[in-house]
């Protein structure tokens, strides 16, 4: 049962304490009963389990792996309705997954993790949160790289009279049929939410700063046929899997390695432009004048034609400012809206979460990281002892699935933990020297990648212009570099009784 008494001094004392109920954390808490360890804690600072899947609900969010891909490999789900499945159908999988493996009593909702400072002392980590304290061998932090959204700082923002809201955190209860909106943004969230959003209001202005590479999404109805085969036949659905993920290996070549190949994929992606947007106006706008991979590749076979519809204006500038409720870009043009929508992604390669732990020196993570993010294997941080991340800086993925990463930090963790079991230390510290090797190595083999070569600014790049976000290699690779811990790269921290 899930445990970790309170001591006389109110604070609930657990071996490992998780931050975090998306994929990443309630992967960490199945991990860590299968591993027999039950003296865990899940603190979550909303009220239900899903991460990603809970917040982003806009219209038309959906998975851009493929569902059978973008799922746990130890939990498959013949029932997916979509190959790329929309955002309830995920978020019900998750609820589904966590009780399932039965994790619900562990996971403490509406506990905000507010700092986590390591004792030197007690060699644990000190938890505060906004509704109680907690102390932890061992801290999980599986807060999401895309869970804290960006809204920037606009001169006369404050003042706008109208709606304002970000996508990740939409305003279901305003109308906005008939409105004129401003939407600021075309990641990869925006051109989910443009195509559903043109058809009701009345006017659509889309602030552009870079047009995306955009390439039509395969996506389709799973027929009850397939999902009946995949019930019962279940290796039909792993042999289905294992062809998305191949396909999706074979192609990190061209993006770590031979930029010059996606020459040919940019020829289909502007045909499928020029398919879609007859007016050639309008089509050089959203003509990319960077590489092909460079930034995130969009899958969508809606936003082109919901761009060339006549309520639709398309401002290939940023927003600038905002007076009274008139939205200005940085080209000059006004723009009278009712409201603004931001499809401005996330804090990324400033972790908000990096603010609220300290370290064994005394300064916060993002003290420690302010020339950019660092980490061992992606997971562990010298000064941080007994930290772990799932999904830490350079483990992300431009074209597959993050659960693959997920569970090779799973792995990681797994093994971290027998380790510490077996070697009798009371923490395992990350060498600076093993450290330095690990990410010297990863930088220069992003030098090759066309996310650093491409010619774009991407919000994989860090205000150093440094990629500390993406993993150049393959998820195979990834998982070997991570199966095990090696312990020459640990110091190990003891504490006198
Ligand atoms: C719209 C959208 C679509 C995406 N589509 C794909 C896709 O198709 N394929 C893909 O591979 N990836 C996709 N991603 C990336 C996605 O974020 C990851 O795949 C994955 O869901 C991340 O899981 P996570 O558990 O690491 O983080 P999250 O799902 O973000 O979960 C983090 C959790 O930590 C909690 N938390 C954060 N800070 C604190 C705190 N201080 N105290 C307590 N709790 C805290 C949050 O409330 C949240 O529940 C998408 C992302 C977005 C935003």
């Amino acid at each position: 049962m899930a445990s970790g008494g309170s001591g006389t001094d109110g604070v609930q004392r657990v071996r490992v304490a998780v931050v975090g109920t998306g994929f990443g954390g309630l992967g960490a808490a199945i991990r860590l009963r299968a591993e027999g360890i039950d003296d865990f804690v899940v603190l979550e600072r909303a009220e239900s389990v899903g991460g990603t899947w809970r917040d982003n609900s806009y219209p038309g969010c959906a998975c851009d792996v493929p569902s059978h891909l973008y799922s746990f490999s130890f939990a498959p789900n013949p029932e997916w309705p979509r190959t790329f499945s929309g955002q309830p159908d995920i978020r019900a999988y998750l609820e589904q997954v966590t009780d399932r493996h039965g994790i619900r009593p562990w996971i403490r909702f509406g506990h905000e993790v507010r700092s986590a400072r390591w004792d030197t002392g007690t060699a644990r980590w000190q938890i505060s949160t906004s509704r109680g304290e907690f102390s932890a061998q061992v801290l999980v932090s599986a807060c999401g790289p895309l869970s804290d959204p960006q809204i920037p700082d606009l001169p006369g923002l404050d003042a706008f009279p109208g709606e304002v809201f970000h996508s990740a955190r939409w305003n279901h209860d305003y109308d906005l049929r008939g409105k004129r909106v401003a939407v600021v943004g075309t990641g990869a969230s925006a051109i989910q939410f443009v195509p559903e959003i043109q058809k009701q209001v009345g006017r659509l202005v889309l602030f552009q700063r870079t047009p995306p590479w955009v390439m039509n999404r395969m996506d389709r109805d799973i027929t009850g046929l397939e999902r009946a085969v995949y019930r019962r036949v279940p290796a039909v659905q792993k042999a289905l899997r294992g062809a998305l993920w191949t396909v999706r290996e074979a192609q990190v070549g061209a993006f770590t390695k031979r930029p010059a190949v996606l020459q040919l994929t940019e020829k289909l992606a502007l045909a499928n432009l020029r398919r879609h947007v007859k007016d050639p106006v309008l089509r050089a706008k959203l003509t990319p004048d960077y590489r092909f991979g460079c930034k995130r590749v969009l899958l969508s076979n809606s936003y082109y034609p919901a761009l060339a519809q006549p309520n639709v204006e398309v401002v290939a500038a940023g927003l600038r400012e905002v007076r009274g409720s008139t939205v200005v870009g940085a080209d000059g043009s006004e723009h009278e809206v009712d409201a603004i929508v931001f499809g401005t992604g996330f804090h990324v390669t400033d972790l908000p979460v990096a603010e609220h732990i300290t370290g064994a020196a005394g300064h916060t993570l993002a003290e420690e990281w302010k020339d950019g993010m660092a980490a061992l294997r992606g997971t562990t941080v010298a000064g941080f002892p007994n930290l772990l991340f799932v999904i830490g800086p350079n483990t992300g993925l431009g074209n597959s699935s993050m659960v693959l990463m997920i569970e090779s930090q799973l792995n990681y963790l797994a093994d971290f933990l027998r380790k510490l079991d077996a070697t009798g230390a009371a923490a395992l510290d990350p060498t600076r020297s093993a450290q330095l090797r690990w990410n010297d190595a990863v930088q220069r083999r992003m030098t090759r990648t066309v996310w650093n070569t491409g010619g774009c600014r991407s919000w994989y790049l860090d205000g150093r212009g440094n990629n500390t976000v993406l993993w150049p290699g393959t998820t195979a690779h990834f998982r070997r570099e991570t199966r095990t811990v090696d312990l020459s790269e640990y110091d190990r921290i003891t504490v006198e009784n």
